[in-house]
């Protein structure tokens, strides 16, 4: 059968791995295993390997791209009604079938289930905001002078766009591209992470259930120097939307530099300050604070680019703000047993190399420790490491100024407001920021002086689909979301 949704199940009950084929024009494509060579993936929790990812080669995403350009004229000319009716149609399927894909997301990423299924819901999301925003949308028409002409401006659907996500948040970052991606005419070849392909797989069968026109959407499955790196770099591709790490998107924003008119959207890494102000401490915010500046650190392992990973406390509560802090993350997160394994075998050795460096350099561990290397033995039962609190942290050293990415957090001190700022902005990122205080006029002057694409104040990971998502610095440029007149594509 082409269901990837039964092969996902006949694998649960008989745990043969499974082999991923590319969705293309509406239909599987078997990869000839003679010339595709596979990628291996494995289960985060247990290390077993569970799928075989095809390596596209440039050929055959060029195969793609060609039937995404294909199918663009006539999707391009569909009414903004037939296009929601598709998008409303795939968001149902997902929501029929939500508790198959967020066991997946879970197997797949190492997230706890609890978690996917907050994903799985974001993603059903993405198709249905998308789906009722572009009929609502104003177009628009203005007169500019008095004199009877009227100007206006009129936007198109560009072309064939590149979507390519990294493994973090699977299903929810990639559809997060291909819903307005589809919604506003446009038409996609989308390459999930070739750690995580799994969800992508599964979603393929979602799109042919739904019976979206062939071509207009196509996934191709594979690692970045060989398919991200054709599928980003043809000149076929209109524009390229893109999530992952700071190096990657200098290496896309290289490989299309010559290409004038390409349109590229970077959503890049992240080394979020969380600041904490003595009066977030006040005794009715006290356990707000602490939760909200441990969800942050925590959340998926850690694995989110928004994750404030720096917490940084003012002086005349830090001793206070410490030990409220380890007591919640030792309940609420070591007992309780709820952050994941990270990714891969690769991800485990670079946060246990940081791990490594915190114990040269002396730093304290107030909760984990360096976690053992990972022999044979290890790598069967999992990629595990505990949540991590880390002060002492000598002012110039690398655990402040790197995404680590996983469940590391290291704990600060400031004197005043001043300094918080500076802390918090001395870094190349700027995705996101998270403000704890119960000082409204310092929200705003904090707030607006932080130089993050997004700040929450007393919150964290909320997201409202209209507000424009995105980072300055080396977090990236363009918007998601938001309104389209800011977004960077012309949707
Ligand atoms: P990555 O950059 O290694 O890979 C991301 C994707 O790019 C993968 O699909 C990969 O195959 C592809 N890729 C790699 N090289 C490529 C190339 N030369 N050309 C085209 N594609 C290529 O990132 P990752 O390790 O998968 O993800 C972790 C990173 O993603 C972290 O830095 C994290 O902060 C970032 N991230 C950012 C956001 C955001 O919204 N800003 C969201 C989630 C994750």
């Amino acid at each position: 059968s082409c269901d990837t949704l039964e092969k996902a199940a006949a694998y649960l009950r008989s745990g043969t791995p499974i082999h991923l084929q590319n969705y293309v024009s509406g239909a599987f494509i078997s990869s000839d295993k003679t010339l595709v060579p596979f990628l291996d993936s494995f289960e985060p929790k247990t290390g077993a390997l569970f799928a075989r990812v095809p390596c596209t080669q440039s050929r055959h995403v060029e195969a793609a791209i060609r039937t995404a350009r294909d199918a663009f004229p006539a999707w391009s000319k569909t009414t903004r009604a037939v296009r929601s009716g598709y998008l409303r149609r795939v968001s149902e399927l997902l929501q029929e079938n939500r508790e198959l894909f967020a066991v997946w997301e879970s197997i797949d990423q190492g997230k706890t289930l609890e978690r996917a299924r907050i994903e799985v819901d974001r993603a059903i999301a993405n198709f249905s905001y998308f789906s009722t925003y572009i009929l609502h949308e104003q177009t628009a028409a203005r007169m500019i002078d008095g004199g009877g002409v009227l100007t206006y401006e009129h936007r198109s659907p560009a072309g064939a766009f590149a979507l390519i996500s990294p493994w973090n948040m699977p299903l929810y970052l990639l559809t997060w591209k291909i819903a307005p991606c589809l919604a506003f005419g446009c038409t996609a070849v989308a390459k999930p992470s070739e750690v995580t392909s799994m969800s992508a797989f599964l979603l393929a069968t979602i799109f042919h259930r739904a019976e979206l026109p062939p071509g207009v959407i196509n996934l191709v499955f594979g690692d970045g120097p060989t398919t991200g790196a054709a599928l980003v770099s043809s000149p076929l591709i209109t524009g390229v939307s893109f999530t992952g790490g700071t190096q990657t998107g200098i290496a896309i924003r290289r490989a299309t530099a010559h290409q004038i008119g390409k349109h590229v959207s970077l959503e890049l890494g992240g080394k979020n300050p969380t600041l904490v102000f003595a009066d977030a401490l006040r005794q009715d915010t006290n356990e707000r604070a602490i939760r909200v500046a441990a969800s942050a650190a925590f959340e998926n392992q850690g694995e989110i680019c928004l994750c404030g990973s720096r917490i940084y406390v003012e002086e005349s509560v830090y001793a206070e703000f410490l030990a409220g802090f380890v007591k919640f993350v030792q309940e609420a997160y070591v007992l309780r047993k709820t952050v994941g394994a990270v990714v891969s075998s690769a991800h485990y050795a670079k946060v246990r190399g940081y791990l490594t460096l915190a114990e040269q350099e002396g730093a304290t561990f107030e909760l984990g420790g360096v976690p053992p290397e990972l022999d044979q033995q290890a790598r069967e039962s999992g990629y595990w490491i505990a949540p991590t609190v880390l002060t002492n942290v000598k002012p110039d050293s690398a655990l402040l100024t790197d995404e680590i990415f996983g469940p590391v957090v290291t704990i600060s001190k400031f004197k005043d407001e001043e300094e918080a700022m500076r802390l918090a902005n001395d870094s190349e990122y700027g995705l996101a920021a998270v403000l704890l205080t119960a000082d409204g006029a310092r929200m705003r002057r904090v707030g607006e002086q932080l130089e993050a694409g997004m700040v929450w104040v007393n919150g964290w990971l909320q997201r409202e689909l209209g507000t424009p998502f995105g980072g300055m610095k080396a977090s990236g440029t363009g918007r998601e979301g938001g309104s389209i007149r800011e977004t960077c594509l012309p949707w």
